[in-house]
């Protein structure tokens, strides 16, 4: 089942109840704890996460890419890696280890060595060796369970880690929310036949599906695997938000739902491509964009729209290992822009560049603004279309030569195309691929990805078990990622105001936040006593008993810091009150400094 709808609560705070308190119930004492918020943003910030945890004092950049926790961040970063680990457990999973620090030769015998690209990285050890950082460990795992591994009778088996992985990511970004060094819990499945891959799947799917409910995250989860029924082969978890890098589709009337990359636009019918009017050249002057060709056709009384015309953008190609960059050129309606993420998708693992100035420069038969592909088989370059562009179907088009167009210009009478690509971009209200109704856009994150790889590895390293009639049978895998530091940032993404973070309470650094104001000792005596009984209560504080600081800046900063309630143990003292405060509704209330302790605990157990 593929889901459109959005999952889990937004901010919500779970109860002491859901689950253990993993951790248990500690007492944090910010006069001693090592935590400077900040009054600035940092200026590399780009988006709220990134501001707020470093402003809060949960993260510190280290390197491009790389991030030092502090005491608050690891709190919350142990709490969202206590529940990952909870759900693995819970499902069955079981737990391993594997270095970060890895010989080439794994990766070489599934030629990932290579094709992983630059985003490898690579080093050498003190005797030339070449070693790598690893950024998923498919092999290691495939490897490891074929080194104890041999009977039908040994599996299924589900093995994970939670680890650190190395991507030389091209734009690290937004602090942990896309690093070079970050956190994943990856797994892996083994199953005897293609039944028990889907219900491996399925368990993680379920998994995943508590997990991110638990985190107190918004997420859809979408298909990432072409095909209008690409099914369950492939699914990733996306948190919706803005600052997400990744876009995703959605029909409200039938419950697709897909990556932007993986949408497939519905081939159209061929028809006869003899049924047109000759092609014919016409002088079209100073026409190099598709504005200027339609307005200049629309004065010569050829009425025609921008959809009527054919654009064919030159991009380069490099397949792993290759040197050289070869061109293609890809044809989509010319109302449409060329969506190079969903072109790299469709051509993966080949890796795929705009063609720049110099390469038009080294190919003068590629007639820059003027290209049409009645060329492209004389100048031996492949064509790629978008799957608009049926058999039969007419364009408006480059005629090869500055100032000159060509129109009834028909697929498979005046040109040939080499092969179907996901090339043009996906816009809001496009039909959805199942049902036809208007698809939706977004922006998310993903924060965790679900994949059935089947046989690749097992292939790569004969993984096989002995049947009950001594014949092999060869494993058939999947592979299940949950970005484990990412998920800190998509949170906070998730979970926030203009005065600071909002931490749902399964995650929070702490329970409660009593903020001690004033001069008096009997308040500071007092929040240290309400302090205590929470902690016997089982309740986590975090205890504001700096003297000396004015009660603005400790207000400012437990809004920004993000604990979901926020007891003030201050003036109200004398009428014999405390002031709890609900961090994400701002909602107060004055309860009889007795009854605090109870109080507080009862609504931390609610959630
Ligand atoms: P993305 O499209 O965001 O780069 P990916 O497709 O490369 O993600 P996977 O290889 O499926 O991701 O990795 C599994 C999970 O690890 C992802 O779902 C994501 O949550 C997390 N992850 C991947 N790359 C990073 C990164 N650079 N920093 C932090 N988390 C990451
Ligand atoms: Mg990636």
């Amino acid at each position: 089942m593929i889901q459109g709808t959005p999952h889990g609560p937004q901010c919500e705070s779970r109860s002491l109840d859901h689950g253990t308190d993993i951790l248990g119930a500690v007492l944090l004492r910010m006069s001693t704890l090592f935590l400077r918020t900040l009054r600035e943003d940092p200026a590399d910030a780009e988006v709220p996460s990134h501001r707020l945890l470093v402003r809060a004092g949960y993260v510190r950049r280290v390197a491009p890419g790389g991030y030092a926790w502090l005491p608050l961040g690891q709190v919350v970063y142990d709490r969202i890696e206590a529940i990952v680990k909870e759900e693995m457990d819970r499902m069955g999973a079981q737990q391993v280890h594997f270095p970060a620090l890895l010989p080439r030769e794994y990766y070489e015998a599934t030629n990932r060595w290579t094709e992983y690209g630059p985003d490898l990285f690579r080093l050498k050890d003190r005797k030339g060796a070449d070693y790598l950082l690893g950024p998923t460990h498919e092999e290691l795992f495939t490897l490891m369970v074929k080194g104890e591994y041999s009977s039908y009778k040994d599996f299924p088996v589900i093995l994970y880690q939670i680890q650190t992985k190395y991507r030389d990511e091209p734009r690290p970004r937004a602090g942990i929310l896309r690093g070079r060094e970050f956190v994943m819990k990856d797994s892996y499945s083994f199953d005897l036949d293609d039944a028990g891959l889907q219900a491996s799947y399925d368990k993680h799917r379920d998994a995943y599906i508590r997990t991110f409910d638990r985190l107190g995250l918004r997420y859809v989860i979408v298909s990432a695997v072409s095909g209008a029924m690409g099914g369950s082969h492939s699914e990733e978890f996306i948190a919706p938000s803005p600052s997400g890098e990744d876009t995703f589709v959605a029909c409200h009337a039938c419950g697709y739902a897909a990556n932007t990359e993986a949408v497939q636009v519905r081939a159209q019918a061929a028809s006869d491509p003899f049924a047109h009017p000759p092609l014919r050249e016409v002088d079209t002057p100073g026409t190099p964009t598709i504005e200027s060709l339609v307005a200049l056709l629309a004065g010569q009384g050829l009425a025609v729209t921008a959809a009527d015309t054919l654009k064919n953008v030159v991009l380069k190609t490099r397949l792993p290992g290759e040197d050289d960059w070869t061109p293609v050129v890809v044809g989509v309606p010319g109302d449409r822009e060329v969506d190079l993420r969903r072109v790299a998708a469709s051509l993966a693992p080949a890796e795929v560049e705009i063609f720049e100035a110099e390469d038009f420069a080294a190919h003068p038969g590629l007639v820059r603004g003027y290209i049409g592909p009645q060329a492209l088989r004389v100048l031996g370059v492949r064509y790629l279309v978008d799957p608009r562009v049926a058999q039969g179907t007419s364009w408006v088009t480059g005629a090869n030569a500055v100032d000159r167009h060509a129109v009834h210009v028909v697929a498979g009478r005046d040109f040939e195309v080499d092969g179907y690509v996901e090339a043009a971009e996906v816009r809001a209200g496009d039909p959805c691929p199942v049902c036809g109704d208007g698809l939706s856009i977004d922006r998310g994150i993903e924060v965790g990805h679900i994949f059935q790889l089947g046989r690749k590895y097992a292939d790569a390293f004969e993984l096989d078990a002995l049947g009950p009639d001594a014949k092999p049978i060869r494993i058939t895998m999947g592979s299940y990622g949950i970005g484990v530091s990412r998920a800190m940032a998509v949170i906070a993404e998730q979970c926030h105001d203009a005065k600071g973070l909002v931490w749902p309470r399964a995650v929070a650094p702490a329970d409660v936040h009593v903020v001690a104001t004033g001069k008096d000792d009997t308040v500071f005596v007092a929040a240290d006593e309400l302090a205590d009984q929470l902690v016997v209560r089982g309740v986590r504080v975090l205890l504001d008993d700096r003297r000396g600081v004015s009660p603005g800046v400790k207000f400012n900063d437990s809004e920004l810091i993000g604990v979901p309630t926020i007891v003030v143990v201050g003036r109200g003292l004398a009428s014999g009150v405390v002031e709890v405060k609900d961090r994400a509704t701002g909602e107060r209330t004055e309860v009889p400094v007795e009854a605090a302790a109870g109080h507080l605990a009862d609504l931390c157990r609610q959630g």
